[in-house]
């Protein structure tokens, strides 16, 4: 990789950030198409994320990615942003345009667009049910959502959260059923659903118990956790045993990335050498 007085830089705000996949994968796209580009850490403390974001545009940075704990605290010093960043209360990526930060979330395409290329699954007239109303949940079920599924069914262990998740959908894309449930409601619901999506965190850890009781799963089923490590976690091995299609969230995290990497460049991204990178990382 070559810098010189005219590379441009993108990178990633969050914190702490030291565990991060992006900047791998990104120089790596930019190496491969042979753009001047490079992706750096910022490692922004609280106290500090208005005056980082207010100096990306004098310093002439393209944009950045934000991450954990900010994606929903920038949105109050960007001058615009996406609808559908909006409707999610988060952002995940900014453009840098004419001095103004534009705020993008592209959580949810990047798990729709996984979903596709890895399943050849449209989730267009779907049952989709999805466990945990957390960040995550939000931006995948706003986005299945605007895909217009057939249905969407929201738990949560603090079941407001699954309520108001719910309710906010079904206020701003009415077109989609959406309910939160529990207990036997929930079960009956699974039994009936096309696509389960684990957005808990339940499973990153060996000993972690199930998010949900695999018994409910049936062949027909396809089983989505957003846990990209471990590769395969507790969950989808229990739903491989049933006969059903399983698929972890190193998509969706490989396709964020991607469509971040398009709003910079205006660039298409190298899919298959971003994916390497990021599996190269994951193993190290
Ligand atoms: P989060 O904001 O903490 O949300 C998780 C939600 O699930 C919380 O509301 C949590 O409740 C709830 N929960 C925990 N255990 C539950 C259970 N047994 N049943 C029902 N709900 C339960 O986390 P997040 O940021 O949305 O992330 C969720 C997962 O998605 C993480 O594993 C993360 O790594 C993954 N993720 C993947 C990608 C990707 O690109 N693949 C992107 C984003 C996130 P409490 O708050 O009470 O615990």
């Amino acid at each position: 990789m070559r810098i010189n007085g005219e590379t441009k830089i993108v990178g990633l705000i969050g914190y702490p950030i030291g565990h991060t996949l992006s900047p791998a994968m990104h120089n790596r796209a930019f190496e491969y198409l042979d753009l001047n580009y490079i992706y750096l850490p910022f490692p922004v403390e609280k106290n500090n994320l208005k005056g980082a974001l207010r100096a990306l545009p004098p310093l002439g940075i393209v944009g950045v990615n934000v991450t954990l704990p900010y994606k929903g605290k920038v949105l109050e010093y960007l001058d615009e942003v996406i609808e559908e960043a909006e409707l999610t209360g988060a952002v995940n990526t900014i453009l840098v345009k004419s001095d103004r930060l534009i705020g993008y979330n592209t959580d949810g395409e990047g798990f729709v667009t996984s979903l596709k290329k890895g399943t050849g699954i449209d989730p267009k007239g779907k049952r989709v049910v999805i466990i945990g109303a957390g960040g995550a949940a939000r931006a995948v079920s706003i986005r299945l959502a605007k895909e217009e599924v057939e249905k969407i069914t929201l738990t949560d262990i603090i079941f407001n959260k699954a309520q108001d998740l719910a309710s906010h959908i079904e206020k701003h894309i009415s077109k989609v059923e959406t309910t939160a449930l529990r207990g036997e409601e929930l079960e009956k619901e699974i039994k009936e659903t096309d696509i389960l999506i684990n957005a808990t965190p339940l499973g990153m850890k060996p000993d972690d118990p199930l998010p949900i009781d695999p018994k409910l799963f049936h062949p027909n089923l396809l089983v989505y956790d957003l846990i990209y490590n471990p590769p395969k976690t507790k969950l989808l091995s229990e739903a491989e045993k049933i006969g059903a299609k399983t698929l972890n969230g190193r998509g969706m995290l490989l396709y964020q990335g991607a469509l971040a990497f398009t709003i910079w460049t205006g660039r298409e991204a190298p899919i298959e050498i971003m994916a390497r990178a990021l599996e190269e990382e994951l193993r190290r």
